[in-house]
This record gives C-alpha cells, sequence and structure tokens, in this order.
C-alpha cells in the first residue's frame, strides 16, 4: 500500500492541504479575534469620550452636584454590554453595571494610569473585558469615566468559529483525501492501460506499439520512450533472427557435403585412394566449417560485449609487413602482385591480434577478388594522430548499391563467386568490429572492374 503511487501523490497532496488549511485557519481565526478586539476597543473609546461629554454637561446643569449629574449621565448611556463608571478621584459614583461583583476601586485605579487609551482587564467577569478611560476636571472634581465591556461575547464569537474550523477541517481534508485519490487515479490509468498493452507485447509481436490516445504530455513521452525501445528491440530480433538463419544456411552446405561424402564412400568397399580423396574432401570442409563457427562465435561474443580487447603497445608498420608476408604465398598462386609500403615506425596501442586478423581479412579479399595479374597493396599514413591503413586492389570491385552493405554479416555481392572463393560473408563484418572497438571505423571506396580501396582510420 505505502509503495503504490496513487497512495504516496495522495498522501503528499493531503499533508499539503493540511498544513494549508491549518495556516490558513490560524491566520483567520488571529485575523478576526483582533478585528473583533480593535472594534470593540474603537467603541469603546466614543462611548467615554460620549459619556464624559455628558458628564460635564450635566455638571453644568445641576451646579456642580456631582453625584446626581454622574447619575443622570450613566443614565443616559444605556448601551447594551457596555458599563459606564463614573469616578470622583478615585471614588465610584455611578455605574450602569448590574453585576456588582466587579472591583471598582482596583479598576479605577488601574485604568488611571493609562488614561485616553484602552487597556484589557483580565480580572473583569469571567472572560476579562477591555476597558477606556477618560479624565476629566470640572469645578475642581477630578471625574474618570470608564467605559468597560466584557470580552464575553467576542470569546463566543470565537467559540463559534473555532467550532466550524475543528469540524470543517477534517471535512474538508476527507473530501479533498477521496479527490485527491480520485484523480490520482485518473491520471495514472493511462499507465494501467500502457501496462495492460506491453503485458501482449512478446517476441512474436515486437511490431505492435503502445497506443495511449490523448494522454497527458508526460505519459505520452513515456509512450514514445517505450515505442523508441520496441523498435530498436524490434530491430534488433530482426538481425538476429536473420543471423541466425544465416548461420543456419552456411553451416549446412558444409555439413551436407560431409555427409554427402561419407554417405558415398561408405556405400560400397572402395580402395584406399578412394578413401583418401573422401577424407581429404571431409578434412576440407571441416576446416571450412571450424573457420565459421569461430567467426560466428566471435561476433556472438563480440555482440554480447564478452571480448575483452588484450591492448598492448605494438608497432603498427610490423604488424602490417607480417600480415602481407602471409599471404605472398596466396598472392603468388595467383600470379597478383603485393605491395607493402609500411617502413616507417608507427606505434599503436590496441589488441594486436585482433588488428592482425584484421588486415588479413582486408588482403585476403583483395587478393581473392581480384583477378590474375593485378595488383594488391598495403599503405600505412599518419596524420598527427590518425592513422590511416589502405588497402588498394585492381580487382572487380563493388557497386555504389552494393558498397553499403559489404559490413554487413552474410552480405556477398556474388554468393556462387565467395562461396566458391570459401567466403562466408563474415570476413568484412569482423573488420568492422575490430576497427569500432578500437573506436574507428573503416570505410570503402570503389569502382566496379578498376579495383576497391578499403580505409580503415585508427587513433593513436
Ligand atoms: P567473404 O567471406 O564473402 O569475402 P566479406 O565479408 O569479407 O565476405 O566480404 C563481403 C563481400 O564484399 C564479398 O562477398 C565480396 O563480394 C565483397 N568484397 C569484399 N572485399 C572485396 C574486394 N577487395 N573487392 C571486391 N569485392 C569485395
Amino acid at each position: 500500500m505505502i509503495r503504490s503511487l496513487r497512495f504516496r501523490l495522495t498522501a503528499w497532496y493531503l499533508g499539503f492541504c493540511a498544513l494549508l488549511l491549518v495556516l490558513f485557519s490560524v491566520f483567520l481565526y488571529g485575523v478576526l479575534s483582533r478585528a473583533l478586539e480593535s472594534r470593540l476597543d474603537q467603541t469603546l473609546t466614543s462611548d467615554a469620550v460620549t459619556a464624559a461629554g455628558l458628564l460635564e454637561d450635566e455638571m453644568g446643569e445641576m451646579n456642580g452636584d456631582a453625584p446626581r449629574a454622574a447619575a443622570e449621565a450613566v443614565s443616559e448611556m444605556q448601551i447594551r454590554g457596555v458599563v459606564i463608571a463614573v469616578f470622583d478621584s478615585g471614588k465610584l459614583l455611578a455605574s450602569s453595571a448590574t453585576d456588582e461583583s466587579a472591583d471598582w476601586t482596583s479598576l479605577a485605579a488601574g485604568t488611571a494610569a493609562a488614561t485616553d487609551s484602552v487597556r484589557a482587564v483580565p480580572e473583569y467577569g469571567r472572560y476579562g473585558a477591555r476597558a477606556a478611560a477618560r479624565r476629566l476636571r470640572v469645578r475642581s472634581h477630578e471625574f474618570l469615566v470608564l467605559a468597560v465591556a466584557s470580552l464575553g461575547p467576542i470569546v463566543s464569537d470565537l467559540r463559534v468559529l473555532r467550532g466550524v474550523l475543528y469540524l470543517a477541517l477534517p471535512l474538508v481534508l476527507a473530501l479533498a483525501g477521496i479527490g485527491g485519490f480520485w484523480l490520482t487515479r485518473r491520471a495514472l490509468m493511462p499507465l494501467n492501460y500502457m501496462a495492460a498493452q506491453a503485458r501482449t507485447i512478446t517476441s512474436s509481436n515486437l511490431h505492435d506499439r503502445l497506443n495511449i490516445g490523448d494522454a497527458a504530455e508526460e505519459l505520452n513521452v513515456l509512450a514514445v520512450s517505450f515505442n523508441e525501445l520496441l523498435s530498436r528491440l524490434d530491430q534488433s530480433f530482426e538481425t538476429m533472427r536473420r543471423f541466425v538463419a544465416d548461420a543456419s544456411h552456411e553451416l549446412r552446405t558444409p555439413l551436407s557435403i560431409i555427409r554427402g561424402e561419407a554417405d558415398v564412400a561408405l556405400s560400397r568397399d572402395r580402395s584406399p585412394a578412394e578413401y583418401q580423396e573422401a577424407l581429404a574432401l571431409i578434412q576440407d570442409e571441416t576446416r571450412r566449417l571450424t573457420r565459421l563457427v569461430d567467426d560466428l562465435l566471435n561476433l556472438a561474443r563480440a555482440d554480447a560485449g564478452h571480448v575483452r580487447l588484450q591492448v598492448q603497445d605494438f608497432y603498427l608498420n610490423d604488424l602490417l609487413s607480417d600480415c602481407c608476408r602471409s599471404v605472398q604465398a596466396l598472392a603468388l598462386a595467383r600470379t597478383i602482385t603485393l605491395e607493402c609500403s609500411c617502413s616507417e615506425d608507427v606505434t599503436f596501442r590496441g589488441d594486436e591480434e585482433l588488428v592482425r586478423r584484421m588486415v588479413i581479412n582486408l588482403l585476403d579479399n583483395a587478393i581473392r577478388y581480384t583477378p590474375a595479374g593485378g595488383r594488391v597493396s598495403a599503405s600505412l599514413e599518419t596524420q598527427r594522430s590518425e592513422l590511416r591503413l589502405r588497402i588498394s586492389d585492381t580487382g572487380l570491385g563493388i557497386a555504389p548499391e552494393a558498397a553499403t552493405h559489404v559490413f554487413e554479416r552474410f552480405y556477398r555481392v556474388d554468393k556462387a563467386r565467395s562461396r566458391q572463393e570459401g567466403g562466408f560473408g563474415l570476413g568484412l563484418a569482423i573488420v568492422k568490429w575490430v576497427a569500432e572497438s578500437h573506436h574507428g571505423a573503416v570505410e570503402v571506396t570503389s569502382q566496379p572492374g578498376a579495383g576497391s580501396t578499403f580505409t580503415v582510420v585508427l587513433h593513436r
């Protein structure tokens, strides 16, 4: 449950909502209680001023009879919830209070210092009060007029607000939770849809693609990425399928030759010379088979990333001369002139055996696809950190449409001729892999009938 994205999203969303609501409630409560108090303060101040004015008038009318003037002024100021009290030199003359429990003497003493301002009177009544005081001097009397109001109504208003908030907060949060859960469910629905579609895709229908309609952009990105992954998988599956089919096909030919030869040899008694001939043919085909299996194994290992290069420093020019020497016999047998121009010392860091294999493959091809009397040349050029290994021939050449495919596995321009020459169409695929595994590249330029040049670019 905790691992469910829907649950986590809703929990985060709820937590955030709860925080916002609590902050909002605290803010609302604070602002409201302050506003209520300041409105009460204003009312009390104006009441105290009015009462003081009345008292002054009454003193004039009553010829300085302070108790009567005070009683008169207080009786004229009957305001609901506000108590008016008049003191003369600290002594209570009149008050509109019905509850006599208030300690007027200390109240008067307390407010005396804060005349003309409003102060809190916590000891008044059950909830405390606010009191506005007004001082005035009439005919040698020192009057103090107080307007006092209990905080009770404000406290009960705020209690109502608190009740509403206590009730509303969980309710709003519950609704927000349900809404959030529903929303995340809706937002993540295309994911379920995608998962259901992805589950139906197997190796047999890798060309199918996810379709999530007009889902949100973010999910669309996911679907597009997934579809691109499917395309890549489809492509490599297709390559693998073709590779397996081609490999089986290639393996079948020598195997059927071996089997046919053995069947014929064993069909009746034969002379030792006939057995020898049959065995020689079988040996030839077995050699071919071994080479094919080695090549296949190497390419399969390279695909799986299991080939670890045995990197070391060596002289590339020496390696090229060695390779030329080893194919010299083949060139001679075909009356092909082999030139090798690589006298300058060129050091290179890489897998010597693999590079040797690459050069031999290129030289071998050049000799095999060049008619008798032709010329094959190998050269090595250096341009700063770049090395260019070039194998050219004056042979058959490759048509432009075929040149783009010659590095593909099992691709042969002329299948019959290549097989006759002992090729499987894997030589150049191996050349390409060796060049690329050394962070290099191989390219071909060719003119049908005039010859081809294979250039391997490597970096020191
Ligand atoms: P193969 O074992 O058939 O030679 P490769 O992978 O070495 O396989 O070469 C692929 C194809 O490229 C060959 O079948 C051949 O048609 C063509 N090719 C390779 N090298 C040359 C070359 N030097 N001249 C003409 N064609 C070539």
